[in-house]
């Protein structure tokens, strides 16, 4: 989608700190980071929200949480233990409407 900063970085068209990339998937650190691990896993394919995923999907969204658990393991928070969210929509407080899933680690995570 052209106006997306997510698909930008997918085409190359803005800079990130891609850690991850396949057909379907790729991660990089989120520019703001709330944890000292912060990272987002996202798909290739432009999906808004996840409340817009059909089951055609779903391999994508396998996908996204098998390189999450890759990439836990390579940051060396997957025996500390981390954080996977996905925020949808307005109230969850979703920002940029392409699909993603945060990984959060590193520290002990406050939780409301
Ligand atoms: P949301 O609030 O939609 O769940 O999360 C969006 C995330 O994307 C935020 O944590 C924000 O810091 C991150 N973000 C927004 N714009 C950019 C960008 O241009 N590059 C990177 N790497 N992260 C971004
Ligand atoms: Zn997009």
């Amino acid at each position: 989608m052209t106006n997306c900063i997510f698909c930008k970085i997918i085409n190359k068209e803005m800079p990130a700190d891609i850690i991850y990339q396949d057909d379907k998937v790729m991660a990089f650190k989120d520019i703001k980071p709330v944890a000292p691990v912060h990272l987002l896993i996202i798909p290739k394919k432009h999906i808004s929200l996840a409340c817009d995923l059909e089951l055609k999907d779903r391999e994508i969204i396998g996908k996204m949480f098998l390189v999450a658990q890759k990439i836990a393991r390579e940051q060396g928070v997957s025996e500390t233990g981390y954080r996977l969210v996905i925020n949808v929509g307005k109230d969850a407080g979703q920002t940029v409407a392409h699909l993603h899933l945060h990984l959060l680690g590193g520290e002990k995570l406050p939780w409301a």
